[in-house]
């Protein structure tokens, strides 16, 4: 494990940063400013009367200063949106057979929020889209780079993963068509890092001195777990509305609603971050939506004003999703993901009232890449995989869970036994607010535990952040079976590490 942690000690970039913001106090700066005058007044031994002038007028105009280099102390921050709707017919994720967009039902976005104190920056990227690896991922952080003053690793990148939107290819098999679908997402893709560093950079260029405070409300009708223990003693998945086999979900849910609102020295909102646990798979069809979090951001923005910023965070729900099998309520469509944002923005409204503010003095920044092994994978299996695997899309296609386990083997034996690596990143405001970024769809009952073991009071866990490494289960769904422990592309324990390196890093930020 390779640990690439540090503590807000800054690789400097003068150029880019204002003097005053390089020279911390007021001490400081008479000190920088004295070295600053010319040579040959400094050489002489005794004083000129322009000399002494000089020297008086700079410690006005540095006393007039004082207020603006102490601002640098507090916190600061600045929120932005760009739109990031692919053309019409790129294909459209989250299903296994392709499907190009043929319109827009509601745009998506890069939404991004900038912290800024003393002379740390960090940033929080949430995009309306299904999951991005980490090598584009990289490419975004070198684009923020290239066009802020932002570090690309100060900075979490994570997805909503909305089914409603493109597919990112990570360069799986069934991601290779050359049709006109691909081409569009080519060129698509290769515009997104450009579109997220546009986001962040104008997030930063609206840095004002911010206020912050945070709640945690709770909602528990709206997400479910989606493996139920079953009459026959396998673990269903999705197994149906009404099913009589069932007899109760084989593990809990995550009714957490984690809030954080900023606002200016005014008063005026500037952003909300929300991370709440469930699939985004409500709206289906074939037209571009930002699923439940769209209803969520109109409605805020109705009551906070169409300048707040919403940034909708996906938590650990890698086995929740919003169908209640114990209704045969139909639960699909822009009706239900907007009854669902509603629900959802009922609680972030009724969370905003048991605010409680931080007054942060410090930000904390952990990274870490934790290797993940590799599911056993043998020779005759992989050939078995390829003729599987042929038959995706076609009229002869082998069965769902056939082909999902083909891709698996497929793309695991691509990798010749080197290890997954997954990024954990921490980032903490002050004493009570911590964040932990994990790359992939992470079970609920992992980050659970990250939550209720971490030191910090409130801990936010968002998944799908900085990467994309497909599902990560917890070590009893690898027993159990079925769908998400089959489509895994690491083997048992995987997740159980993510859990202990992010607590790791969260414990030695609170020493
Ligand atoms: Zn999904």
């Amino acid at each position: 494990m390779k640990n690439l942690g540090f503590v807000g000690k800054l690789r400097r970039r003068p150029e880019s940063e204002s003097f005053f913001r390089l020279a911390k106090t007021a001490k400081q700066a008479i000190f920088v400013l004295s070295s600053m005058q010319p040579d040959a007044a400094r050489r002489k031994k005794g004083r000129s009367k322009p000399d002494r002038v000089f020297r008086h007028s700079l410690v006005l105009f540095l006393l007039c200063l004082c207020p603006f280099t102490s601002q640098a102390t507090e916190l600061q921050a600045g929120a932005a949106q760009v739109k990031i709707t692919p053309p019409i017919g790129a294909p459209m994720s989250g299903y296994y057979y392709e499907r190009a967009a043929t319109g827009v039902h509601d745009d998506l976005y890069a939404h991004a929020l900038v912290f800024a104190l003393r002379d740390v920056k960090i940033a929080l990227v949430t995009l309306d889209l299904i999951g991005m690896g980490a090598p584009l991922v990289a490419q975004a952080r070198q684009a923020i780079e290239n066009s802020s003053d932002i570090r690309g690793d100060h900075v979490m990148i994570s997805c909503t993963h909305t089914h409603t939107g493109p597919t990112i290819p990570r360069g799986t098999q069934r991601e290779n068509s050359k049709s006109n679908a691909a081409r569009i997402q080519a060129a698509y893709v290769k515009a997104l890092p450009g579109q997220i560093a546009l986001a962040v950079k104008q997030a930063n260029s609206r840095l004002q001195p911010a206020r912050l405070s945070t709640a945690v409300g709770h909602e528990d009708s709206i997400s479910f777990n989606r493996r139920f223990f079953m009459t026959d003693g396998t673990v269903g998945w999705n197994p149906g509305k009404l099913n009589p086999k069932i007899i109760k979900p084989a593990g809990p849910i995550d009714p957490a609603v984690a809030v954080v609102y900023v606002v200016s020295a005014a008063d005026e909102p500037i952003a909300t971050y929300v991370n709440f646990a469930n699939h985004l798979d409500t709206v289906g069809g074939l037209a571009y939506s930002a699923d439940y979090p769209f209803t969520l951001s109109s409605l805020l923005s109705k009551i906070k004003g169409p300048e707040m910023v919403t940034l909708f965070a996906q938590g650990c729900g890698g086995n929740l999703n919003h169908i209640d099998v114990t209704t045969d309520v139909r639960q699909k469509g822009h009706a239900e993901a907007a009854r669902i944002g509603m629900v959802l923005t009922g609680e972030v409204l009724k969370t905003y009232t048991r605010l409680r503010s931080i007054d942060p003095t410090s930000i904390g920044l952990r990274r870490e890449v934790v290797k993940l092994p590799l599911p056993e994978v043998d020779g005759d299996a992989v050939a078995r995989a390829r003729e599987t695997a042929a038959t995706y899309d076609t009229p002869e296609a082998a069965p769902f869970m056939e082909l999902v386990n083909a891709f698996k083997v497929i793309s695991v034996h691509e990798r010749q036994g080197r290890p997954l690596e997954a990024e954990v990143q921490v980032m903490t405001l002050g004493e009570d607010l911590a964040w932990v970024g994990l790359p992939a769809e992470i079970f609920v009952e992992l980050g659970l535990a990250i939550k209720e073991a971490s030191p910090y009071a409130m801990t936010i866990v968002t998944s799908l952040a900085n990467g994309s490494l497909g599902y990560i289960p917890d070590r009893k769904a690898y027993a159990e079976g079925n769908y998400e422990p089959v489509s895994a592309r690491c083997a048992a324990g995987s997740g159980e590490r993510l859990v202990a390196a992010s607590l790791r890093l969260l414990r030695e930020l609170k020493q």
